[in-house]
């Protein structure tokens, strides 16, 4: 069995097998005759995801985002973009391109397109791996706030600070529109539509940032309370705010089915969740060996 923590040089496109992806059978390799995979994207463990599958023969990857930016970081290999409309938008395509096992890797905050895949792919008995980075942890020194939403956020942020830096992105700006007495910084990746507070800042910029660059930040703009989504991975932001005793506004994630219509957490299928790429890789290898018994 190849090592699939190390890609090979050579892409999925080489490989003479494509027609056949996605279906059980041939020999040669842990997937067969090939193992056609949706990865649900918009991140960059999505990113890192398709770039690790590319070099693995068998492996058929399309990666699919939302288009919500207009300049997206786009991941190696196929790539499709928009809504699939709705859960059975999504069955619809899983069934058209023969896809034989889905990762979804799309942000811990996305929750309805989560909601979306679970069910889906329940429906359609197509495979489901969740890939999904660990939230925040606190440090000695922190001084973190949780709220259960954005909304409660915009609540919170008056009795913490005046001067507000909101790294929560720009659809959650809207939120804090109608909240008196305070003003706002916002960083996104493109500019927020209104509504937006009357007194806001906006950078736009795209990650990874420093620490020096975050310190900075906060320095330059008086800031005196940072609200950020539990997103998890590296945040030098926080590193950035617990230096200059600064409260943080956590907002925790959202359930995995929380959305509106969505089954009942205890009713939804069991869904397996892993956080590293190697283990999404030991998944895949183990659907390609299913297939072919
Ligand atoms: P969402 O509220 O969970 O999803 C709303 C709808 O957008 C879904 O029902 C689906 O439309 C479509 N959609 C979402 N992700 C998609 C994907 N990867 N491929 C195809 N369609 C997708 O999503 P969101 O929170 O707006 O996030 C949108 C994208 O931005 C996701 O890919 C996510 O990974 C990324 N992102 C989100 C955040 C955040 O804070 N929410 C932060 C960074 C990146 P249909 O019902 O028509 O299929």
């Amino acid at each position: 069995m190849p090592d699939l923590t190390r890609p090979e040089v050579s892409g999925p496109e080489a490989d003479p097998a494509w027609p056949d992806a996605g279906r059980p059978g041939a020999d040669g390799g842990p997937f067969g005759a090939g193992l056609r995979v949706l990865i649900l994207g918009g991140t960059s463990e999505g990113r890192e995801l398709a770039a690790a599958c590319a070099g693995v023969a068998g492996l058929h990857v399309t990666s699919s985002l939302a288009g919500r930016t207009s300049a997206p970081l786009r991941p190696v290999g196929e790539l499709r973009v928009g809504g699939f409309g709705g859960v059975d938008g999504l069955i619809s395509y899983l069934r058209s391109e023969r896809i034989g096992a889905v990762v979804d890797a799309t942000h811990p905050f996305a929750a309805t397109m989560s909601a979306h895949a679970v069910a889906a792919s329940a429906r359609a008995g197509v495979p489901l791996l969740v890939l999904r980075r660990t939230g925040f942890v606190a440090r000695p020194g922190d001084d973190w706030h949780r709220v259960p939403t954005v909304a409660a956020a915009a609540e919170l942020v008056p009795a913490l600070g005046q001067r507000v830096f909101l790294t929560t992105g720009r659809q959650s700006i809207a939120a804090f529109a109608g909240v008196g007495g305070c003003w706002f910084l916002s960083r996104s990746v493109e500019p927020p539509q209104p509504p937006v507070p009357p007194r806001l800042e906006v950078v736009l910029d795209r990650g990874p940032f420093t620490v020096e660059g975050e310190r900075a930040l906060l320095d330059r703009y008086r800031i005196d309370v940072l609200v950020t989504k539990d997103s998890g991975g590296a945040a030098p932001k926080l590193d950035a705010a617990r230096e200059r005793g600064i409260p943080v506004v956590m907002i925790d994630r959202p359930s995995p089915t929380a959305e509106p219509g969505a089954p009942a957490s205890g009713a939804a299928p069991p869904v397996e969740i892993v956080a590293t790429i190697p283990a999404v890789l030991a998944w895949l290898t183990a659907r390609g060996a299913t297939d072919r018994s």
